[in-house]
């Protein structure tokens, strides 16, 4: 997939491949499925560009499932469309963990900064009042 998301998840693309393989909701992939995963619903929501919500269903769970799509009337690749989405959702999660990875990074820099700058200012105010005083001696001392 190289990082490029598969075409369906374009709401119209995915519309129009539902149009031309329509699911008649017989359950028959389901009934292949593993416990707990339902290619049927998983589908129709990956279809309508819904991945999080897939998610939700056990998409990361999905690997390809030849008997799944040999069951299938609407000969709908059920397999390769969930692994398909699969990847992407993993893909789109990995990009959200190094951004906010990268934000936290960022601020925590900033912080930094920002306590090495009222270090520098607290010492150079130190330093005025010292000089101040010296002068005030060296005036009183002449
Ligand atoms: S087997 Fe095909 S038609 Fe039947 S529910 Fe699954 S996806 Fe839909």
């Amino acid at each position: 997939m190289n990082g490029v998301p598969p075409p369906w998840l374009a709401r119209e693309v995915g519309a129009a491949l539902a149009r031309a393989a329509p699911c008649i909701a017989c359950g028959a992939c389901d009934r292949e499925a593993p416990p707990g995963l339902s290619p049927q619903r998983m589908h129709r929501l990956v279809l309508d560009g819904r991945l999080p919500e897939a998610e939700a269903l056990g998409l990361a769970q999905w690997r390809p499932m030849p008997a799944c799509d040999a069951v299938c009337p609407s000969r709908i690749p059920l397999s390769g469309v969930l692994e398909d989405a699969r990847r992407e959702q993993a893909r789109r999660q990995e990009a959200r963990a190094r951004f906010e990875a990268r934000r936290i990074r960022l601020a925590r820099i900033a912080a930094e900064e920002a306590e090495r700058r009222r270090a520098a200012q607290a010492r150079a105010g130190g330093d005025a009042v010292a000089a101040a005083i010296a002068r005030a001696r060296a005036r009183r001392d002449a």
